[in-house]
């Protein structure tokens, strides 16, 4: 069970949930769950297809716009539907309504997904159509979908298909999460209807072309005729028998980013090569095997939790762009919420899990960054800074896109997030390379933001008006999480250049013109980081006014108006304690070296009372601290919630798309959390604990050239190196493994 999701509703609502939940991708292309035929009775649908990174330039309008707003953002477009396959036996239209039956099915073993359609004709006896579909994760360009259809007696059958340009994208003027305009960004370049059927589309300003070839294939004798216009080429089949027939159908996309000026050519050359559906299926078998294996994250004594893990990791895989161009979005390729925008979602909760189990697509993704430091620092310019580099609270293709500065550009946060999962990818692979390509570039430039941002005053080092992670609380002083977090990169910043070897720094110093004393100017900054903290409380301020605040009354709050954001002007929410989602805490999961035991502790009880999760980004952090914290059944309560969100749909928007960095969120309260998984200077550590419900827990990681083994049974952790050898703590005991060892450990009991 664990392996499949199955879900046969057919209500409005779970349809369009549906849609995000069966929706298929590869990290290039990303399929939503729509039915082929459409739904019965007009029901809403938002169809789309999408190419990550694929995406138009829409101007913003402001009432009042003020100086290095930015005039334009970016939108991930929904490109040509090829989903299309219509059909009618005897004359009678296949659709899933009322008197037919569904099962629908989407296999994460296997990687695709599979309906099945039946129900009694008059004429034709029982008839069964099935539909199965992927998106090929060797072949990136590659949607193709299998129709069986199956009649008892003799019937006659029209299919046809359809390759659409004229489409566009969903809006919603009253979400703030998802788009209110723009919707038709693409023009129609070219379509044609031979054996196979092509479009090419054009985005309006950013000059970007995608383009959709399409052939299909039929088991049995049928009359084959094709058409075209308005944006569309069409295809259709013709036959009568008995019996079962089947139609596949091999869709190709291309675009400028990935293909250049050869769209057309590269789908065609690709098409020529296509196996069966059956070879389709086998690769993508064979490839999510070692995906499976690689990722292995087993517990033992709930299947739904169970399911919820695959479920996100799946997800995680398929939304992972793997080339220069693309990251993770926020949605994932499932869906249009916040306009297919990368945010330090990838870094600080989606990032962790490729690291530590598939490092080349966690450093594709570090490249993807690196290759916007020239717009950071073109931004930095804008927004006034005479040096350095200011990445983009949500963007594309490096420029800033957040029109509502106070929750967008002010969290400069994202600057140190990205350079901590740069730091976090040096300390786990310990690449001599990355350090001198990557890591000391871009903790220079993110260091003299913070230089230039930052003031020494009164002997310390502060950061005014910017906004941390808790987006109800915006444009504040000395935020202790970008405070924190601004201090770690800072530090790492001045040791990348002690870790250089000479000739390289000097090298590298050609290029970035250290000034003299800078990095001593770092260092002294670090130091001197102003972290607030409240003696009475025993803990970090969340910044230099949060708890002077008035606290908000969550207890007499109704239901009805959470999330807060869409009840309350944000002015309401700044004036107040309270939360949106883990800010203090989460610096404290970070940087746990920053703080005492005790104050950390207080400050995950005092900041919990005040936090609603309004955010999806908030649980699975108060469920690894309260692992931290000993609080296992408290900490286990957290991962239900991230586990099983968009499956439950609990945050009510999952039709928008999933939730990733929640997704991400699971791997991190099992692995960070009960295993107590940190990657510290000073290495690997664990100090695991296991919740009652479960039997035992299992997962891989990756450490250098070892792959190790942890299984957590109820009272003892075994651990075991598959691969290579290396060496770790268990809480304060050092552990060698060398290639085959096995070591035992009773569990601590709290
Ligand atoms: C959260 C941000 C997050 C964004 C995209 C917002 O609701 O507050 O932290 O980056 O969603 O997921």
């Amino acid at each position: 069970m664990s392996w499949q999701l199955v879900n046969n509703d057919r209500n409005e609502e779970q349809l369009l949930v549906n849609e995000s939940l069966f929706a298929l991708g590869n990290g290039f292309l990303g399929v939503r769950g729509n039915f082929e035929e459409g739904y019965s009775d007009e029901k809403k649908s938002v169809r789309g297809t999408y190419i990550n990174a694929f995406h138009d330039s829409t101007e913003i309008t402001y009432g009042e716009k003020l100086h290095a707003f930015p005039e334009t953002q970016q939108k991930l477009l929904n490109v040509i539907d090829s989903q299309t396959i219509l059909m009618t036996i005897n004359g009678r239209q296949v659709q899933a309504g009322e008197a037919v039956t569904m099962e629908r099915t989407l296999d994460m073993e296997r990687g695709l997904s599979i309906r099945v359609l039946s129900w009694h004709d008059e004429e034709a006896g029982k008839t069964t159509v099935t539909f199965k579909r992927l998106v090929s994760f060797t072949v990136k360009e590659l949607f193709v979908q299998q129709v069986e259809i199956e009649t008892e007696r003799e019937a006659s059958v029209h299919i046809s298909m359809a390759v659409n340009g004229d489409v566009s994208n969903f809006s919603d003027p009253d979400d703030p999460r998802v788009a209110s305009g723009h919707a038709k960004r693409l023009t129609i370049e070219q379509v044609d209807a031979g054996d196979i059927l092509s479009v090419t589309c054009r985005t309006y300003e950013s000059a970007l072309s995608v383009h959709c070839s399409s052939k299909s294939a039929i088991s049995v004798p049928a009359e084959r005729t094709v058409s075209s216009g308005e944006g569309r080429a069409e295809e259709a089949y013709s036959y009568t028998s008995s019996g079962k027939a089947v139609l596949t159908r091999w869709s190709m996309y291309t675009d400028t980013y990935r293909h250049g000026d050869q769209l057309e050519q590269t789908a065609a050359r690709l098409l020529s090569e296509c196996g069966s559906f059956t070879e389709a299926e086998e690769a993508q078998h064979e490839y999510l095997k070692a995906f499976w294996k690689d990722t292995l994250l087993e517990i033992e004594g709930d299947p739904e939790l169970q399911q919820g893990i695959r479920f996100n990791l799946f997800h995680l895989l398929q939304s992972a762009g793997r080339d220069a161009v693309s990251n993770i979005s926020a949605k994932g390729l499932s869906g249009e919420g916040y306009e297919g925008h990368y945010f330090w979602d990838t870094e600080i909760y989606m990032f962790p899990f490729f690291l530590m189990t598939r490092p080349d697509t966690a450093r594709q993704l570090l490249k993807y960054r690196f290759s916007l430091l020239n717009a950071a620092k073109k931004r930095a310019r804008e927004v006034g800074h005479t040096k350095g580099a200011l990445f983009p609270w949500r963007t594309i293709s490096g420029g800033e896109c957040s029109a509502f500065f106070p929750a967008g550009t002010a969290q400069y946060h994202i600057s140190a997030d990205i350079a901590y999962s740069f730091i976090q990818y040096y300390l786990v692979t310990g690449e001599k390379a990355f350090l001198r390509e990557y890591l000391t570039e871009l903790l220079t430039e993110t260091a003299r933001l913070w230089m230039d941002t930052g003031h020494m005053k009164d002997g310390v080092f502060r950061i005014d008006d910017v906004t941390g992670p808790d987006e109800y609380t915006c444009i504040v002083n000395n935020n202790f999480y970008t405070n924190a977090m601004a201090q770690y990169n800072l530090k790492w910043a001045a040791a990348c250049w002690e870790l250089l070897e000479a000739k390289d720094a000097q090298a590298l110093n050609q290029k970035l013109e250290l000034e003299k004393g800078e990095i001593a100017a770092w260092k002294e900054a670090a130091e001197r980081m102003y972290l607030p903290y409240d003696e009475k409380l025993g803990i970090h301020a969340q910044d230099d006014t949060f708890l002077q605040k008035k606290v908000w009354d969550l207890a007499a709050t109704p239901k009805e108006k959470f999330p807060l954001l869409l009840h309350y002007h944000p002015l309401t929410l700044y004036r107040y304690q309270v939360c949106k989602q883990a800010d203090t805490v989460l610096a404290h999961f970070l940087l746990e070296d920053t703080a005492d035991e005790a104050t950390m502790k207080h400050s995950y009880e005092y900041y919990e009372k005040v936090t609603t999760h309004d955010s999806s980004l908030s649980y699975c952090v108060f469920s690894m601290m309260a692992a931290r914290h000993g609080d296992v059944e408290k900490a286990y309560r957290y991962f239900i919630e991230t586990a099983r969100l968009d499956i439950d749909n609990t945050h009510q928007n999952t039709k928008d798309g999933l939730h990733l960095a929640n997704m991400g969120g699971t791997w991190l309260a099992l692995v960070y959390g009960f295993a107590g998984m940190r990657v510290k200077e000073s290495g690997l550590l664990f100090r695991p604990v296991l919740p009652k419900a479960w039997k035992s827990m299992s997962f891989r990681i990756r450490w250098r050239e070892a792959l190790l083994e942890v299984q957590l049974e109820k009272e003892l952790v075994r651990y075991e190196a598959l691969e290579g050898s290396l060496t770790f703590k268990h809480h304060d005991e050092t552990i060698s493994l060398k290639l085959g060892d096995t070591k035992e450990i009773p569990l601590r009991l709290s």
